[in-house]
């Protein structure tokens, strides 16, 4: 709901961004004090409606505008004032929080990031507002004791901390974390770069903070180890033993799960999704290798490293023979370094390896052939489970343009731009795929058809009001898209022509819009 007020605000932004952009070409003073004059009434608005944004981005504008006043406009002047302007005309068009939806409504504390920067290095009201349209929230600090404070009560995803890293700067002191530490400085240099890595720095990045940058250093390669750790399986039949690993193990940041009985073990690998099985030799139930051979068998489960808990070193020599598709050996007893060295080297090569192959190169998302398999997988559990599956589909709309307009890479890289505000925005257990081409496919398990309506449209809203950046200029870019759930379908292929055919609905009504799948659309 947009209310008069917002209106008027977006208006004058409106108008401002038009007098301000003839003032840009030619200067003028009755324009100049036009521009003023909209200026003023826009700050009067937004102190009114109390957006914070917007104040503060016009509150710049009038100062660069002042500092810069009757000389002539060099190159840079007039590129600053224009990224300015359109970040004020942006912010005010936005709508109100409390009004509509709050941008980031459900900041998980993962998504929580503290800066540390002095007040007058306070980042732009825009990067705020991006950084929530991909669901994180930055807290801004300005010196040390607050920064502690807030650490006190709650752990963030990430502490970023601005450094100068000039010849004569202390490098503020930031106990042990439990997070990432990133710097983030104007310099660049390799010995501001060295500085930063002696002081617990696991990131490095350019100052102003730039959105683009900031998450690529927060998606790798820090944050995938905390946010999804490794995963191990861990299979003895003897219950002390088992809890002893899984208490290394899990002491180390892996994430263990234990089953004492062999028979327990597949449905366990569906449901846990091991990066790396730690098997037992000897069970009563079913012998290791036994137990093995069962899981090469699965499809899915193909290729998970299994690393053989023994009881002597004679018999890897007999399990060699014996047995393909093993992949190391642990003797008991195993020393914790030793068992935490082996699991996480092999769990993490498998994890990676993993990804070479199921995902599309451009976007890392998984690849057509990946996602039908999982998809199989997810509806087969759904169905078995009575719960609700959701299915979508998504393809961008008028994407040639994008490309005859601002060239290829600019289309290329609004694809790994949805790619990562879809990984962001989602849950973990969703699959989203690059269904071909501009097209992608998203899975929802335990979201039933109108959840997954409402979902999908919060996010076509918010990516739309993305600014997309290329060297040929600006733009937004929408996309349409198709809900179904599983409800009364009985097979994928089913599924994903319900979810297809929506999709087209959704591009016949004009675009920029979801459509959800109903049985009077049959
Ligand atoms: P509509 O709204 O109907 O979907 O229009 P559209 O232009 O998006 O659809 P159309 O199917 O006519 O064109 C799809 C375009 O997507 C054409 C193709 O060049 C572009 N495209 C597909 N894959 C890629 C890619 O990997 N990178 C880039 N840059 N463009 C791609
Ligand atoms: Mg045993
Ligand atoms: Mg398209
Ligand atoms: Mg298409």
């Amino acid at each position: 709901m947009t209310t008069p007020a917002s209106q008027t605000l977006a208006s004058v932004a409106r108008e401002m961004d038009h007098v301000g952009q003839q003032l840009l070409q030619r200067w003028d003073p009755e324009l100049q004090r036009r521009f003023m004059a909209l200026s003023q009434c826009l700050q009067g608005l937004a102190e009114q409606l109390a957006v914070e944004p917007v104040l503060r981005a016009n509150e710049e504008l009038t100062t660069l505008w002042r500092h810069i006043g009757k000389r002539r406009l060099g190159n840079a002047d007039n590129l600053a004032l224009r990224q300015q302007l359109a970040l004020v005309t942006q912010l005010a068009s936005l709508p109100l929080p409390g009004a509509g939806k709050p941008l980031a409504a459900n900041v998980t504390p993962s998504h929580r990031l503290f800066l540390l920067a002095p007040q007058a290095q306070a980042p732009a009201a825009a990067l705020l507002e991006q950084l929530a349209c991909f669901g994180y929230a930055l807290e801004v600090f300005h010196d040390e004791p607050a920064l502690q404070q807030a650490l006190q009560l709650h752990e963030p995803g990430a502490v970023i901390v601005y450094h100068s890293f000039e010849a004569d700067s202390m490098l503020p002191l930031i106990g042990p974390l439990n997070c990432p530490l990133l710097f983030a400085s104007p310099r660049r240099d390799f010995a501001a770069r060295l500085q930063a890595v002696n002081a617990g720095g696991q990131g490095f990045l350019g100052w102003p903070l730039a959105v683009r940058e900031l998450l690529d250093g927060l998606v790798q390669p820090m944050l995938p180890d905390r946010r999804n750790p490794l995963r191990v399986l861990l299979v003895e039949d003897m219950s002390s033993l088992a809890g002893l690993y899984a208490a290394v193990l899990n002491r180390h940041g892996i994430l263990t799960e234990e089953v004492t009985r062999p028979s327990q073990t597949l449905e366990a690998i569906e449901r846990f999704r091991p990066d790396l099985i730690l098997m037992d030799m000897y069970m009563p139930e079913c012998d290791g290798q036994v137990l093995a051979r069962i899981i090469r068998q699965q499809r899915l489960m193909d290729g998970i490293p299994i690393i053989f808990l023994t009881m002597e070193k004679r018999q890897h020599m007999q399990l060699d023979a014996l047995t393909l598709g093993v992949d190391g050996y642990l003797t008991k007893p195993v020393s914790s370094e030793e068992l935490v060295v082996t699991v996480s080297t092999r769990a993490s090569r498998y994890r990676q390896l993993r990804s070479y192959i199921s995902t599309d190169s451009l976007t890392g998302l998984l690849n057509h052939s990946h996602l039908f398999a999982r998809l199989e997988y997810e509806f087969a559990r759904a169905q078995r489970e009575r719960r609700p599956l959701s299915m979508v589909m998504l393809d961008l709309d008028h994407f040639k343009h994008v490309n005859d307009s601002y060239g290829h890479q600019a289309g290329d890289e609004v694809l790994v731009s949805l790619s990562r505000f879809l990984r962001e925005r989602l849950r973990r257990s969703d699959l989203i795929g690059r269904y071909g081409g501009e097209e992608f496919a998203i899975v929802l398990p335990g979201m039933g058809c109108e959840q997954a309506t409402q979902l999908l449209d919060d996010l076509r809203d918010a990516f739309a009001r993305l600014e997309q950046v290329s060297p040929r200029g600006r733009f937004r870019q929408t996309f349409s898209a198709g809900v179904c759930s599983s409800d009364g379908v009985w097979d994928v292929v089913a599924l994903v022509q319900r979810a297809d055919s929506m999709l087209y609905r959704a591009k016949a009504a004009g675009r920029n819009c979801v459509v959800r799948w109903t049985p009077e659309q049959e």
